[in-house]
């Protein structure tokens, strides 16, 4: 008998399995594909290094890095190229995102002033923010969209050209959808202590007050990080290829396989997104089968084209930009990986990628590969002046794949914490319940591991 079974091999998996294996515990990765990652592939072609899922660990929350250099991969951490800009579209135009913003929403007035994303009269409603009344005693403690609060706070305008493309490019979500307290909960709080978040935020740094800029990334693209972690842990700890079917037992476990075989385990960690979840739940707790199954994921595609640097007019000059929804041009975001990032195409080339679907367009995985690379082309052609075809095209598409964390998400995922009270020596991590980006997945991963070395002594002394 070993004492954890973790399913799913993707980051949060890893991490579990990592802080468990730094406890001494024996452990084994049970993951359905044929890799471990989950959503974090890297690839090279020809040259160029391309991650078709992730590619930025965000330094503001540090335990992605953090991991890196545990792995040993400290040195090997990069970060954005400047000039650090990124940019959104309006009017057929690239307007750069404005320095010092909550959300975008410049804190300072040069920015503010300067910026031609917004209309003068835009600008005044947002400004008008600072006057605002805060949200009724009373109601604070409900949640609500992040579309709803920034209307409420800075307008429409800022809602349409700024929260919502922002929230498409990096969560694949939809604005009015998502969930203030579960995505910005420091933003409820600053409305909520100071009446309004210009105020708040005007009077402190809003990010890393850093030379680095926000991002790091690896050489290799975020698989070098993978590839570190199934090292580390041994790759027979590791086993792909494995889906898991049914568990039973109530502490020791049976999990079965698809290869047909059982596995004896003192607790079981599921690293799985939450439907799964939800399904290897369903005989063992309705409840939680009910509330893990009811938290939504979009389907996304990322479509990497290579170009010869001089068939692209446009000078790069950022990481990439987001596309508002009414600009409809068929895309959610564009980055620029090899002007963000070093060394991702050989030289005279860039490589860049579009992200596609999402919340706003779920039909967009049934287009074919070259409907994709069609769009794509059409989106980024007339914006970055592309003459000719791309050298290659290489499409990712990730069914279900993005945790939406939406109005009402910390509740429901209350309600299954407190059911999960009942299930002793089983635990649930992942994207799809306490965070999502990567570093919120390798700290929750690794709190979930704690908690089952916590278990496993306690219940080893009855
Ligand atoms: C296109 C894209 C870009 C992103 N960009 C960023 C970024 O730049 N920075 C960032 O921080 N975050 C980013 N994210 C979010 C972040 O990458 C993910 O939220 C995170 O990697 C999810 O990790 P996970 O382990 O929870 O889930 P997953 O990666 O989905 O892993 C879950 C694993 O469980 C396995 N599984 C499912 N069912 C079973 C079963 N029954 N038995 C065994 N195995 C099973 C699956 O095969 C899968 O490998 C991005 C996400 C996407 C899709």
């Amino acid at each position: 008998m070993i004492d954890a079974v973790v399913v799913g091999g993707g980051i949060a998996g890893l991490a579990t399995a990592y802080e468990l294996s730094k406890r001494d515990r024996s452990f084994v990765v049970l993951e359905r594909g044929a890799r471990a990652g989950g959503v974090i592939l890297s690839e090279e072609i020809d040259g160029f290094t391309i991650d078709g899922g992730p590619d930025a660990l965000l330094i503001q929350k540090p335990d992605g890095i953090q991991l890196c250099q545990e792995l040993g991969l400290g040195d090997r951490l990069v970060v954005t190229k400047p000039p650090r800009l990124a940019y959104i579209q309006r009017g057929g135009t690239l307007h750069p995102l404005p320095a010092a913003s909550v959300l975008g929403i410049p804190t300072r007035f040069g920015p503010f002033a300067r910026t031609r994303l917004f209309s003068w009269p835009g600008k005044i409603r947002m400004g008008m923010e600072l006057f605002i009344a805060p949200r009724r005693a009373g109601s604070d403690d409900g949640d609500e969209s992040i579309g709803a609060f920034m209307t409420r706070r800075f307008g429409r305008e800022a809602t349409t050209y700024l929260a919502e493309p922002l929230l498409a490019g990096i969560h694949a979500g939809d604005v009015d959808r998502l969930s203030l307290q579960a995505l910005f909960p420091r933003f409820a709080e600053a409305e909520r202590t100071h009446g309004s978040l210009l105020r708040a935020f005007s009077r402190r740094p809003t990010g890393p007050v850093s030379v680095e800029g926000a991002f790091k990334s690896l050489p290799g693209g975020l698989s070098e990080m993978v590839r570190a972690l199934v090292t580390t842990l041994g790759p027979a700890q590791v086993r792909t290829g494995t889906r898991v079917d049914a568990i039973s037992g109530r502490g020791p476990f049976l999990v079965r396989t698809s290869n047909a075989e059982t596995i004896d385990a003192r607790a079981v960690v599921l690293a799985t997104p939450a439907f799964a979840t939800s399904a290897l739940m369903r005989d063992r707790d309705e409840e939680i089968a009910r509330l893990a199954g009811e938290i939504p994921y979009a389907s996304a595609a990322t479509v990497a084209l290579a170009f010869k640097r001089d068939d692209v007019r446009h000078p790069l000059n950022g990481s990439g930009f987001v596309v508002p929804r009414v600009e409809a041009t068929g895309i959610l975001a564009g980055s620029w990986l090899s002007s963000k990032w070093p060394n991702r195409a050989p030289d005279g080339h860039v490589l860049l990628r579009t992200f596609v679907g999402g919340a706003r367009d779920p039909e967009a995985l049934q287009k074919s590969d070259q409907e994709l690379v069609a769009l794509s082309m059409n989106a980024l052609r007339p914006l970055l002046g592309i003459r000719g075809e791309p050298r290659f095209t290489r499409i990712f598409r990730w069914e279900r794949s993005n945790a939406q964390h939406e109005v009402g998400h910390l509740a429901r995922v209350a309600a299954i914490e407190r059911a999960l009270g009942k299930h002793p020596g089983l635990f649930i991590t992942g994207s799809g319940f306490r965070g999502t980006g990567i570093p919120d997945c390798v700290a929750d991963g690794r709190a979930t591991a704690s908690a089952v070395d916590a278990f496993l002594q306690t219940s080893a002394k009855v």
